[in-house]
């Protein structure tokens, strides 16, 4: 099927086009603006995510670097101090106490010696053996370093999860006495999980903090503690705290912010999942297409009543213009409204046609029905008048004429001047009736009139009128020329109108055998 074949099937009309036409552009502008807003929308949520976990990360690093701070101090502090009395078996005693209880940064907090033995602890429930060396990862790090020292996580000798803080001690000679420690269990209350988990559950987020070799130090979810995250940590790496999206193991996309802790390095991670905004995003558009929706059939509807009016008159004035015949068309061309430009050019052409289609239809009326050397009435002419009479029950008389001896004018003067004495003679015949009664040219030198209202005998006086003006005329060339006549009348002569004509012709035929000029009826 060719593209003209499928247009001229779907059969369109003005009103259908406008409806179309508004149906592709409303439906078009609906589909660009929703998956516009949806982008638009999805956009923005993801970058105020993205923002707000970023925010909440370098928040809690830096609060959390701050404890650090504190907590390195307070050992510190104590160093110092355990550094002029290390012999003071009570005093180390105390200060342990003061740093487990005073503040509740600590699990546990102990003193040793340079080469790793216990010399105090607490709280004393660990049931630690002093003096006896200890080889943890904590231990190990603090003396080989003889500085401050932060732990990754690792298994204590208490069989905690922990992460060990300690400071040197030194004598006032800056001899290396050994040092103060302290821990914090990841899988019990502690500074850090009171911190971070205060945070959790706002849409979905969550936070975890990771150390430099990927171990989770802080997981709402505890099993995880302890473990490696499998976050991809190059590529955090030199930086100190960004927005990031991550994918899990399972494919479930999250949007991450992260900053790292200043004084341990650590990376604070808070995160949520992107299918809960990606829900939102969609809530919202679905919302926002209710809303629209509504207000597209709004237009809709208001476009369908623009389009009748439109179309209408235009399909009316379409409709009339292949009925210019009927005889009221101007009348219901005249009616329609024209409210736009081209429904009042549309119109006036169309009257204009009307008007040129009447008096072409007129002419060629006045030419089938008029003799065109007389300009009477033809035969068919004359049928017409007969009929309309009959059929309105108007009376009339039937005057038939014919010209005497018009073959020997024609053989004595020639055809042409005949011609000139039957125009003359039907002027005379139109002079001498009304303006009402039809004359008519019905043979060669033959003439009918139908003189309507007219009763038999004042037929008679005006035809018999006529004939003594052509009696008393010299005609051009010619002379005297006479015509002979005679009348019926219908209904007087009979009802039967075929009768009439027959009785006229009789009576022109008496007429003639009576010797010519002269009238019967
Ligand atoms: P009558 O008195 O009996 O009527 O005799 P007439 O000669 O008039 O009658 P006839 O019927 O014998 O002749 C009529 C003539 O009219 C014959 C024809 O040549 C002539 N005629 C018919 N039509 C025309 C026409 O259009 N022009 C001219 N010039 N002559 C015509
Ligand atoms: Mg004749
Ligand atoms: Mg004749």
């Amino acid at each position: 099927m060719t593209f003209k074949k499928f247009i001229y099937s779907l059969d369109l009309n003005l009103r259908k086009l406008i409806l179309y036409l508004s149906i592709f552009s409303v439906v078009s502008l609906f589909i660009v603006s929703l998956v516009m807003s949806y982008y638009i929308e999805k956009h923005e949520l993801l970058h105020n995510a993205l923002s707000v976990n970023a925010e909440y990360a370098a928040k809690i690093a830096n609060s959390s670097g701050s404890h650090f701070k504190m907590m390195q101090k307070e050992l510190a502090y104590s160093a110092e101090i355990l550094g002029k009395n290390f012999n003071n078996q009570k005093y180390m005693q105390n200060e342990v106490d003061r740093l487990k209880y005073q503040s509740n940064y600590f699990n546990s907090v102990t003193i040793s010696d340079k080469n790793g033995k216990f010399l105090s602890f607490a709280p004393l429930k660990l049931n630690f053996q002093k003096n006896k060396v200890i080889r943890s990862l904590g231990f190990k790090l603090s003396l080989e370093k003889q500085a401050p020292v932060i732990s990754p996580p690792y298994y204590g000798t208490s069989k905690n999860l922990l992460i060990f803080i300690s400071h040197p001690i030194f004598d006032e000679k800056h001899h290396y006495l050994g040092f103060i420690g302290a821990t914090i269990y990841l899988k019990h209350d502690n500074i850090l999980n009171k911190m971070l988990s205060s945070h959790y559950g706002y849409r979905h987020n969550y936070m975890y903090v990771v150390d430099q070799n990927k171990y989770i130090l802080f997981h709402p979810d505890m099993n995880k503690i302890g473990q490696l995250s499998n976050i991809n940590i190059q590529s955090l790496v030199g930086k100190n705290r960004g927005e990031i999206r991550l994918n899990d193991e399972n494919g479930n996309e999250w949007l991450a912010g992260f900053a790292r802790i200043p004084t341990t390095g650590w990376m604070v991670i808070s995160q949520q999942p992107a299918s809960e905004l990606l829900k939102e995003t969609s809530e919202t558009v679905y919302e926002m297409l209710v809303g629209m929706l509504l207000f597209y059939i709004l237009i809709f509807f208001v476009i369908w009543k623009i389009s009748y009016l439109i179309s209408s008159p235009l399909s009316l004035l379409a409709n009339m213009a292949s009925h210019l015949h009927k005889p009221d068309i101007e009348a219901s061309i005249e009616r329609v409204n024209p409210w736009f430009v081209e429904v009042r050019q549309f119109k006036s052409a169309l009257l204009i046609s009307s008007q040129h289609f009447k008096d072409t239809i007129s002419k060629l009326k006045f030419y089938m029905h008029t003799d065109p050397l007389t300009h009477l009435y033809n035969r068919r002419g004359m049928g017409l008048s007969v009929a309309h009479f009959i059929e309105t029950n108007i009376p009339f008389a039937i005057i038939s004429i014919d010209i005497d001896y018009f073959k020997k004018i024609n053989d004595t003067f020639g055809h042409d001047q005949g011609d000139v004495i039957l125009k003359e003679i039907a002027n005379h015949i139109r002079s001498n009736f009304r303006d009402e009664d039809i004359c008519c040219r019905s043979g060669g030198e033959e003439f009918v009139v139908l003189a309507a209202r007219l009763k038999l005998e004042n037929a008679v006086n005006l035809a018999e009128r006529l004939r003594q003006k052509i009696e008393s005329t010299s005609m051009p060339l010619v002379g005297e020329v006479t015509i002979s006549i005679g009348i019926s009348h219908w209904p007087t002569t009979s009802q039967n109108i075929k009768t009439v004509f027959k009785r006229a012709d009789e009576c022109l035929y008496n007429a003639k055998a009576d010797g010519r000029n002269c009238t019967r009826f």
